[in-house]
């Protein structure tokens, strides 16, 4: 075959391969109905797969379920916030002890939201007795006040910190957050709160936000007696359902996984589908202190691990890198789940994410 034809054929076959590929392309995001584009990658530090449960989807680096200009109600999830040790020493010694401090670069962006969610990793008291190992946090109670600067509208109380300064400083923390008009979940005054979602409405939109973890099983809450909402199955699942019965949009958290792992373990993956198959929307997680790699799953999207939010943990890059996740939701549901990552300045002030 002369040159020329070869090159103009071979040519013809890269434009008919091209073409196929768009097509393949288009029918696969419309077959998904909502996910229409992806973003990748979202961490600098890429997780490898090579953890992943064989024969199992891999999980992503990073995700995002299709972008709709109209969402009606735009939450921002954070990780794993703890304001006690180094983050109160530079509010004490930089800001005279205002707890605004570390939210003040990233207070507009934070306020941009119709509300901020986050994992409170431990009590928020001036109650009780140091009951967990050196790493035990309690917070001051003049945290609070500094909420609703932040946008933090409900925070999740079910983590391994929640008991660290004993029942009274945990039962002691619901009350002021109540108080202070702050939602919790994942814990309670009673087995039925604690595996009770906080609710969020606007727009005639509920969205019903539930949290476990899978620790302190000893400290789960029980008939009337305050605790923490345990991740067993049968809890999780039927929470889920009951939830689902009450809102349209289901969202589950979970404080589980390893430290400073960028990957889920089996069992966080187990748990994490487990909870999209009984009705879950989205789940969240948070405990590794590190942003952790995420997956679709059934068409709906599990964020294994947020990392930190607003921690002193200044050791090392993927502790001082928050994964911020920006969801939004219509009537039918989940839209648009970004993950965004920022960074936290040496003084632990969260800095906003870079447009
Ligand atoms: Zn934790």
């Amino acid at each position: 075959m002369p040159k020329k034809i070869l090159l103009v054929s071979f040519c013809v076959a890269c434009a008919v391969l091209a073409a196929t590929l768009a097509i393949v392309f288009i029918l696969s995001s419309r077959e998904s109905g909502k996910i229409a584009e992806r973003e990748y990658p979202l961490t600098e530090n890429s997780p490898s797969a090579a953890s992943a449960t064989e024969n199992e989807p891999v999980p992503t680096a990073s995700s995002t379920v299709a972008p709709s200009e109209n969402t009606e109600i735009n939450i921002l999830f954070a990780g794993d916030l703890m304001l006690d040790r180094g983050v109160e020493y530079y509010v004490n010694k930089l800001a005279a002890g205002d707890f605004k401090f570390p939210f003040e670069k990233a207070a507009e962006y934070l306020n941009s939201f119709d509300a901020v969610i986050t994992n409170l990793e431990g009590p928020v008291s001036d109650k009780g007795v140091l009951s967990g190992s050196i790493y035990s946090f309690r917070m001051s109670p003049s945290v609070l006040a500094v909420f609703p600067y932040a946008n933090i509208k409900a925070v999740n109380v079910a983590n391994n910190h929640a008991w660290d300064y004993g029942r009274d400083a945990f039962e002691d923390t619901l009350a002021r957050l109540k108080e202070n008009n702050i939602g919790y979940f994942g814990g309670g005054k009673s087995e039925n709160e604690a595996y009770s979602p906080y609710i969020f409405e606007k727009n005639g939109i509920k969205i019903a936000i539930l949290g476990f973890t899978e620790f302190l099983e000893s400290v789960r809450a029980n008939g009337n007696e305050a605790g923490i909402a345990f991740s067993s199955p049968e809890k999780m699942e039927a929470a889920i359902k009951a939830a689902k019965q009450k809102t349209n949009i289901v969202i589950a958290q979970f404080h589980f996984g390893e430290e400073y792992r960028e990957t889920p373990v089996e069992r966080q993956v187990n748990i994490a589908r487990a909870a999209i198959d009984a009705g879950a929307d989205i789940v969240i997680g948070h405990h590794p202190h590190v942003v952790e790699t995420s997956e679709e799953y059934k068409g709906k999207m599990i964020f294994y691990s947020l990392g930190n939010f607003v921690f002193d943990q200044g050791f090392s890059k993927e502790t001082m890198s928050p994964g911020l996740l920006e969801v939004g939701i219509t009537a039918n549901g989940i839209e648009k789940a970004v993950l965004r990552q920022t960074s936290l300045t040496k003084y632990f002030e969260l800095l906003p994410p870079e447009k």
